[in-house]
């Protein structure tokens, strides 16, 4: 190799230039440690990414819930929101069918009473309308 500042040829080794002492590599060049790669390593996930623990069972629980609470509330609406919360009720109760979940409880007495509420809710409509018309 050849020193970049005077141009002497010096040992391919060398760390000095043999004629006028540059400096061709620090001191502790072969001490610094290699970074070792490690192969088969998995890589570590940063935070950001981590995998959402699956809340699919408490999910369904959830959707059985909403319906039972919210048939209850429907009642105090006078039934009009029934549908919504039957429909809610209705699919809580198929997927904690399928997931064997508890919670069907829940979705089967929601749909009772938001069936109960349609009921009354269409009993009381026609029967608004035919006090009206008559
Ligand atoms: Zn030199």
């Amino acid at each position: 190799m050849y020193c970049c500042k005077c141009g002497a040829q010096n040992d391919d080794n060398a760390r000095f230039c043999s004629e006028c002492g540059l400096r061709f590599r620090p001191e502790n060049y072969d001490a610094v440690p290699v970074q070792p790669v490690q192969p088969g390593q998995p890589i570590q996930p940063s935070p950001a990414v981590v995998p959402i623990v699956p809340t699919h069972s408490t999910k369904n629980n959830v959707m059985c819930l909403v319906g039972f609470y919210g048939a209850l509330s429907s009642i105090v609406m006078m039934g009009s929101t029934s549908p919504v919360f039957f429909i809610i009720s209705l699919i809580g109760l198929i997927k904690c069918n399928k997931t064997k979940e508890p919670g069907r409880g829940y979705a089967i007495a929601g749909i009772i009473i938001t069936s109960v509420m349609m009921g009354t809710f269409i009993v009381g409509v026609i029967a608004g309308l035919i006090q009206r018309d008559y």
